[in-house]
């Protein structure tokens, strides 16, 4: 039995501790670190498990049900939005339920727990010539699981599509303790199950009653664009020759069940792939020439702007993988072909050359053919995020609009919009992502830590999600909702189905103990801020009740955050940090 922590905690930890073979984890120290995921947002979980089978994951949602505590399944915790945190029991899938279980390359599919790592499963199917379709940047640390929570895909997902397309079936756990295998099901199979008079019938009854009587608006609210993983995929159900759970579930961030196995489909790996690196003068001209550029059936067409190529050029890291980039362009579209012949891609960098000069461009394609200088390519595009942490100054380009999604022909129009949106709050933005789908990630600079920065957050936030309607798009392309953008979904789809999703949750989760906050019935965007919030009340401690002027305050915020930073570098003991930090 694993060893109970000797913190005061929860009741819950000590029955857990008992009946689970998975680690139970409730000290201060592992709270913390579970507080945060790659979002803004920090709140401190209840406790962590860390179960190692499936019986463990039953164990934890009936042993929890009595006091109707609150679930929270995560993975790698790399979600953008918050929603893999929560006040909640964590369950941890990354550490021990994290295996590839079987995988059949006759009919290209395989069988993995939720825990299974994005480049560790490619690694595993590297040979046999297939490989995974949705590809998420920090494939380094993503899980499958994660990945079905959040609909991910990549920069290849005008070829791959989301995961909603490569999920064939789900295995898990509901809330109640029931567990539940969710696949296709004919015509037959859905009228046989519906006849059933059980937990999953009734789940089943629900949903599909809420599919039919609500098909003219689900055909009018969501839009009809690839990319777009908000709300819950009422759209999907009776599609792709079936009636299938499973769909309802991929993007449902943990919020309507625990799954604990996933059987997946692979796709076949292309023998060759060459980038054809487009150079452009303004911005303007590249989201122009974004829509054309799909004509010629790429597998991905990535943006880069001016910002995060200089910070690029800043870094001693990536300042040598630059070959790609020639003189000063304001912006580039990174153009990937790939397919079983090298002779048919460089006729595809031909036909890029060519629509680039009748579109104007002149000759504005770098090509790059060696496989070293592409993983270059892609090396520096990955690093987006990691170097705009590295812009100077208390500003950082923050993530909460950097998800909508509009048809790739709307870009020109809807960047110029964002911008003048941008320019009202006197905001700059940095501006890269998946132009091929229409889905950029605009990133504006704001101090969180500051009131103007938190307000400039909900304003433009609004006017973004806004904008996006009225382009036909979407708040959510492709990193979800969570905390940041879930509170927008009653605007976003409207009173009638946004009550059929409160629907839906209640049929899968009753107690409302699965991932609450997210989806429906979300707290503000602008609470639970990781800065925010927690600043505030922090220097209003250290000032001792007196009243501290703006320029106080922030010399005060930045003397804390560099205590924070040496007291978690020393590793001390929770209870010597505060008493560090103070
Ligand atoms: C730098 C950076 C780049 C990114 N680039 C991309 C990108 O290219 N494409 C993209 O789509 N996303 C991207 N993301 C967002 C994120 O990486 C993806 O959404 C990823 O798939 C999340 O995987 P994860 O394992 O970290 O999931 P987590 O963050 O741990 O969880 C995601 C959601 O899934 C739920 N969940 C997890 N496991 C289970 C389970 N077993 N049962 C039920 N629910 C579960 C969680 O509750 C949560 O709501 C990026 C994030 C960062 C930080």
């Amino acid at each position: 039995m694993p060893p109970v922590t000797r913190y005061a905690v929860h009741p819950i930890a000590e029955r857990l501790a008992r009946e689970l073979d998975g680690d139970v984890r409730f000290d201060p120290m592992t709270r913390e670190l579970f507080s945060t995921d790659a979002s803004n947002y920090r709140i401190v979980p209840t406790g962590v498990v860390f179960p190692k089978h499936d019986d463990d994951v039953r164990r934890i949602v009936d042993l929890t049900a009595r006091d109707q505590i609150a679930l929270l399944p995560r993975g790698g915790g790399t979600s953008l939005a918050g929603q893999a945190v929560g006040e909640a029991v964590v369950i941890d899938f990354s550490k021990y339920m994290n295996r590839v279980l079987d995988v059949n390359i006759e009919e290209a599919w395989a069988r993995v727990q939720p825990g299974v790592v994005l480049d560790n499963f490619n690694s595993f199917l590297q040979s046999t010539g297939f490989m995974f379709g949705p590809d998420v940047s920090p494939s380094a640390q993503a899980t499958l699981g994660g990945m079905v929570g959040n609909n991910s895909c990549g920069s290849r997902s005008i070829r791959y599509g989301k995961m909603v397309d490569h999920v064939l079936e789900l295995r898990g756990v509901l809330e109640s303790g029931s567990a539940f295998t969710f696949g296709q099901l004919s015509d037959d199979g859905l009228a046989a199950s519906l006849r059933r008079d059980d937990e999953l019938a009734r789940i089943i009854h629900a949903v599909n009653d809420l599919a039919v009587t609500h098909h003219e608006e689900i055909d009018k609210r969501f839009p009809k664009i690839q990319r777009r993983v908000a709300g819950y995929n009422l759209d999907e159900l009776g599609l792709r020759n079936g009636f299938n759970l499973a769909g309802l579930l991929v993007g449902s961030e943990g919020t309507l069940a625990v799954n604990t196995e996933a059987r997946v489909q692979l796709v076949r790996k292309p023998a060759h792939a060459v980038l054809g690196v487009c150079h452009f003068d303004t911005f303007s001209d590249s989201m122009h020439a974004s829509a054309p550029i799909t004509a010629l059936a790429p597998h991905a067409i990535e943006l880069s702007d001016k910002l995060l190529i200089d910070l690029a050029r800043a870094s001693a890291i990536h300042r040598d993988k630059l070959h790609f980039v020639h003189g000063n362009p304001e912006a580039l579209l990174i153009v990937e072909f790939a397919g079983e012949t090298f002779e048919q891609l460089m006729k595809k960098l031909d036909e890029l050359s060519t629509l680039m000069g009748d579109l104007g461009y002149g000759d504005n394609v770098v090509r790059v053919i060696e496989p070293v200088q592409c993983a270059d390519v892609w090396t520096v595009r990955k690093a987006g995020l990691g170097l705009f942490g590295s812009v100077k100054g208390d500003a950082k380009p923050v993530a909460f609009v950097e998800d909508t999604a509009v048809a790739p022909e709307q870009l020109p129009a809807f960047t110029a919009a964002f911008r003048e949106v941008l320019d009202r709050h006197n905001v700059r933005a940095a501006f890269y992502g998946h132009a091929s789908v229409g889905c950029l990630h605009v990133r504006p600079m704001l101090d969180l830590r500051k009131a103007d920065g938190v307000r400039k957050y909900r304003a433009i936030a609004e006017e973004i999600t806004e904008l996006a309607l009225k382009f036909g798009g979407t708040h959510s392309g492709e990193h979800g909702e969570g905390l940041a953008r879930s509170e927008f979904n009653q605007q976003v789809f409207g009173e009638t189905l946004y009550a059929a999703f409160r629907e839906v949750k209640t049929a899968f989760d009753p107690h409302g103990r699965m991932n609450p906050g997210k989806k429906v019935d979300a707290p503000p965007m602008d609470e639970n801020l990781r800065y925010g919030a927690i600043y505030a009340e922090l220097i209003q401690t250290l000032a001792g009740g007196s009243t501290l002027d703006e320029e106080t305050a922030g010399a005060l915020a930045k003397r804390l955050e560099a205590a924070r930073a040496q007291v978690h570098a020393d590793g001390l003991p929770q209870g010597r940090q505060r008493q560090r930090a103070r």
